[in-house]
């Protein structure tokens, strides 16, 4: 069976929420989004919230042993037999390389890392206007996609809210630590010809659609 073991890459605000939620209903696999998890674990103040959180606040990194548990443990769960959609994660050479052997373990690999190119300036303006829903995570923007109705989820009809490190000062360091730990993971993959480079600054509907050429039909 045709897998789909993907990989979304891109800086912060590149839209890997926006597109995941669209490939994901497109190709039936699940969305693991490692900041979404954490992110649940520090609401339900668990162990791992609380360890968590100092890391997310000023925004850096979570150490690689924490959350390269967390995808090991998650691709144990039945759901991702046909593929599945990683959204930031890895984010490091380490991360990449536990995934590949975890996979490895189970006689699969990467089949596609797709990479977002989006300017940091539009970055910076993407992630200061953000509001995400508090029961799906659907990422909006207060101007370039406002919900129909101010502060309520399209979807769901969740609340919307802004993340803390949404800020301009953490998005700028998001940024730099994007670049320094993460973007080496480009050259990472290329090595193995897996990697498919989109332009992200486009309108999100072309972006879904660039993504789609390049993964063929599900
Ligand atoms: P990431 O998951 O990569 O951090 P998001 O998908 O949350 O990024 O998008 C960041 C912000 O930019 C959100 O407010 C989202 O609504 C907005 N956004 C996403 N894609 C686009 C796009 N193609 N054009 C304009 N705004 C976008
Ligand atoms: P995100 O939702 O992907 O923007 O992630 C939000 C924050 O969660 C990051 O700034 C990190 O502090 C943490 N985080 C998410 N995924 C990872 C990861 N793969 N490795 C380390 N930290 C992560």
């Amino acid at each position: 069976m045709h897998q789909f073991n993907l990989v979304l890459l891109g800086p912060p605000g590149a839209g890997k929420g926006t597109q995941a939620g669209r490939i994901v209903a497109e190709y039936g696999i699940p969305h693991i989004s490692t900041g979404d998890i954490l992110r649940a674990a520090v609401k339900n103040q668990t162990a791992l919230g609380l360890e968590a959180k100092k890391y997310m606040d000023a925004g850096e990194l979570v150490p690689d042993s924490v959350v390269i548990g967390i995808v090991k443990d998650r691709l144990q769960e039945s759901d991702t037999q046909r593929g599945f959609l990683m959204d930031g994660f890895p984010r490091t050479i380490p991360q990449a390389e536990a995934l590949d052997e975890a996979l490895q373990g189970l006689g699969r690999a990467i089949t596609k890392v797709i990479v977002l190119l989006v300017d940091e300036e539009i970055l910076v303006k993407r992630l200061t206007g953000r509001r995400i829903c508090r029961s799906c995570q659907t990422p909006y923007h207060v101007m370039f996609t406002p919900p129909e109705q101010e502060g309520v989820c399209d979807k769901c009809g969740g609340e919307l809210y802004q993340r803390d490190d949404d800020t301009e000062a953490t998005v700028r360091n998001r940024l730099a630590v994007y670049r320094k730990q993460t973007e080496p993971l480009i050259e990472y993959y290329d090595r193995s010809g897996v990697v498919v480079r989109i332009d992200g600054a486009q309108e999100a509907e072309k972006v879904f659609e660039d993504i789609r050429e390049a993964l063929g039909p599900a």
